[in-house]
């Protein structure tokens, strides 16, 4: 019979049990042996929540303490040298994702296209491994004695070995395949010894583009995990598995789940090649967005896949782990009733997949209910005035010259006689410190506690007082401090029409830290300007060009919940229509000098290379639509960070910012060989502070980095910056870092 099917289910708690317990746990005012019980107690809800939902096949080893990649760095004894000796399991966990005072913490990075952090594994030459199956199995018998019998989830070895870094020269870390495979073995045995049918073992990984080498080293050790004991079901999601489909419906394992969200065009190639014996799971519930499936659509997928399979092979499930997604619709009384009739949770996806499991099983008619609300809430949406907007949408149609004015050299002109700065001129990136005192006041102001006047009198005072700091300090370029502004994404998204915001639509991020992102639900637009009110504030306070600060159309949309009825593009393209009405009306309140931020762009390119060029096309194209409503003599800024550029500086180059501020002092000015060898052509500011430290930097070390950069790129395109904004700093710390950066630029000028 078919079955339903979950994948993972998020950790953190609909109210962030596990993030409060964590933290609580790190401050040392609970023990390990209270943190364990919160983490339980979530364990069994979420257990007893899948069952209820009608959910037959249920994971455990889902859940994580942290992260599910340090997990099997765990599970496989891949313990970096330097926590080789701290004995206590919790401190060694914990230690290895955070840091202790002896150990530098591992290194983190995004989750393939998501934005959940997992910590990358370390593996040395001549590693060996050590199977430590504690967790999994304790796992599976605590839900078994529950009375539920689940399928264990494991991370995959070559996903493992893939994702993780070598940290020795000359070491491939799939060459370790060889020692890993018995561990994983092992751990096979171990988990059907305890009674486990099946595994679910994820390969992601099998949606890139994969070496011959990983290739073989799939071939090699799924050749003796298919036999270790256990079914296996082989998970693959995010993406297509393309040039990879033989190789994944191949492979000697029981079964194999495709992400039918992301790639529904997959079904017919993956069913033409699945051998006679094995089980499908089809992932035809979105797991990382928060829309209503349509359960028609769904389930014409669904009867596609049966009509091929017959009984007894298919499984129905969610794309991908519910990870990505919020825990409960049900308790978002801040939305309106039309609105969340538009979408689902974890909870109500799953409630999603039961109702297609029952209709694959007995018929439409038996979940008829199900069906027809779907179809009612899809109606609705297609004709809602809410969603579209016609004179949103005509104004998208039409065609808008993306290029400035002139030139960037004709430009560069206007602007160095409009401004007259120095030669390395000194900015900063935005933000000032968000001290206790500026969260409540936000805080108070929002509670009611503090009216509206109360409110913008203290802002307007914490932006002179850091007006006056910078002046005296002797920065050239000001910035107002974004003390108004919560978060980069959400002070324009609550601004915006087409966007909603969730009570507890928490999705974890990385460890105990959780985000909630904000909705498109609908066409974008901007009733009134955003953020004119304080940048020209700010400007009537000081003689000395003052910077506008906004956030570009593509982190925008990155960092949010996107809408999947019309291409990411097409919200893009609002998304920069709105800011570049921004833009032109910052310029007409006599703001000369604009920041369009896009720290997430390179965080948005696809997961395979082939797709690459059309989101780099677009994704500049909005940046530059937001960008070019000006007159020459107005200088656009643009600020990424977290970036590796050197495979897409072509696309930097074409976005055609008067300057870029990057973040370059973690990787020693490494990245500016990349500008450097590309020539980049506009002016940079390459960041000589490392504000993810609360080191104060010297004025020595920033001149030594700005002569590096200095020596590929000409002195006259070069700014002289902090490499991000300054909101997570304290003020003490904060003068003294931009007193030597001012000395520093002082003396590289003289
Ligand atoms: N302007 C923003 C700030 O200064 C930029 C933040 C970012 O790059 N992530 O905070
Ligand atoms: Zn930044």
């Amino acid at each position: 019979m078919t079955r339903s099917a979950n994948l993972g289910f998020p950790r953190v708690g609909l109210h962030r049990e596990l993030k409060k317990a964590q933290e609580s746990y790190w401050k040392g005012d609970i023990d390990a042996a209270a943190l364990h019980a919160v983490a339980k107690d979530l364990r069994a809800r979420h257990w007893k929540l899948q069952q209820d939902a009608g959910i037959e096949v249920i994971p455990s080893n889902d859940f994580a303490y942290y992260d599910h990649v340090l997990d099997t760095s765990v599970l496989v004894g891949a313990i970096p040298p330097r926590f080789a000796d701290i004995t206590d399991p919790d401190q060694l966990y914990f230690g290895m994702a955070r840091g202790t005072a002896a150990a530098p913490a591992m290194e983190m990075t995004k989750w393939f296209d998501t934005n959940y952090h997992f910590i990358v594994p370390e593996l040395h030459a001549g590693q060996t491994f050590a199977l430590n199956a504690a967790k999994p199995l304790a796992h599976y018998n605590e839900a078994k004695a529950l009375g539920i019998d689940t399928r264990p989830v494991i991370v995959g070895p070559i996903t493992f070995l893939s994702l993780a870094k070598a940290k020795d020269e000359g070491l491939d870390t799939l060459d370790l395949i060889d020692q890993l495979i018995p561990v994983y073995a092992d751990l096979l045995r171990q988990l059907a010894a305890a009674g486990a049918q099946w595994v679910q073992i994820d390969e992601p990984v099998l949606v890139l583009d994969l070496s011959d080498k990983q290739k073989s080293a799939f071939k090699k050790a799924y050749a003796t995990l298919g036999k270790a004991g256990p079914k296996l079901l082989l998970t693959t999601y995010f993406g297509a598995l393309l040039d990879n489909t033989e190789l994944a419906a191949t492979l000697p394992v029981a079964g194999l789940h495709i992400d039918l969200v992301r790639a529904p065009e997959q079904l017919d190639a993956v069913l033409a090649v699945l051998p006679g014996d094995k089980v499908l799971s089809v992932g035809v519930v979105d797991g990382r967005n928060i829309w209503r499936t349509n359960l028609d659509t769904a389930f014409s997928f669904v009867a596609r896949a049966w009509d091929k399979l017959g009984p007894d092979r298919l499984e129905i499930a969610p794309s991908c782990s519910l990870l990505h997604s919020p825990v409960d619709l049900d308790g978002e009384t801040n939305l309106d009733a039309e609105l969340k009739s538009w979408l689902a949770f974890a909870k109500q996806k799953l409630n999603e997949i039961a109702a297609l499991t029952l209709a694959q099983k007995q018929g439409r008619g038996a979940a008829k209910l199900a069906f027809d609300a779907s179809a009612a809430a899809a109606a609705a949406h297609k004709a809602s005035p809410r969603i579209h907007k016609a004179a949103v949408k005509a104004r998208s149609a039409e065609a808008i010259n993306l290029d400035r004015v002139s030139g960037f050299l004709a430009r560069r002109d206007k602007q160095r006689a409009r401004f007259n700065l120095p030669s390395y001129p000194t900015t900063t990136i935005g933000s000032f410190p968000q001290t206790k005192e500026v969260r409540e006041a936000r805080a108070a102001y929002k509670k009611g506690l503090l009216d509206a006047a109360g409110y913008d009198a203290f802002l307007e005072k914490e932006t002179e007082n850091t007006i006056r700091i910078q002046e005296e300090i002797g920065l050239d370029v000001l910035v107002h401090g974004e003390f108004e502004r919560n978060d980069m994404v959400e002070y324009f998204g609550e601004q915006l029409d087409g966007f909603a915001f969730t009570k507890n639509g928490w999705v974890q991020s990385y460890g105990s830290r959780c985000v909630k992102p904000p909705v498109i639900f609908g066409d974008v637009s901007r009733p009134s300007a955003m953020t004119v009110r304080w940048s020209a504030f700010a400007a009537s306070l000081t003689d000395r060009p003052m910077k506008g600060m906004l956030t570009g159309p593509v982190t925008i949309l990155q960092w949010s919940f996107v809408r999947v009825d019309q291409p990411r593009s097409e919200t893009c393209r609002q998304i920069g229509l709105a800011i570049r009405d921004e833009v032109v009306d910052l310029e007409k309140a006599g703001i000369g000098i604009i920041q369009i931020d896009e720290p997430a762009l390179r965080e948005g390119l696809p997961l395979r290379q082939r797709d690459w060029d059309a989101y780099l096309r677009w994704a500049v194209d909005c940046f530059r639509l937001s960008a070019s409503g000006v007159e020459d003599d107005t200088q656009i800024h643009t600020h990424m960070c977290y970036a590796e550029f050197n495979d897409i500086m072509p696309a930097i180059a074409e976005m055609d910012a008067d300057v870029i501020s990057i973040e370059t002092s973690r990787s020693a000015m490494e990245l500016l060989e990349a500008f450097r060898d590309f020539k980049y052509p506009n002016e940079i500011g390459p960041g000589v502070w490392d504000i993810h430290s609360p080191r104060v930097p010297d004025q020595a070390d920033m001149e030594v980095l700005m002569h590096k950069a200095a020596e590929g790129i000409p002195a006259d395109q070069l700014w002289v910056n902090p490499d991000c904004g300054l909101k997570t700093r304290g003020w003490p710390e904060v003068k003294a870092s931009l007193v030597n950066l001012v000395n520093a630029a002082k003396a590289l000028r003289a």
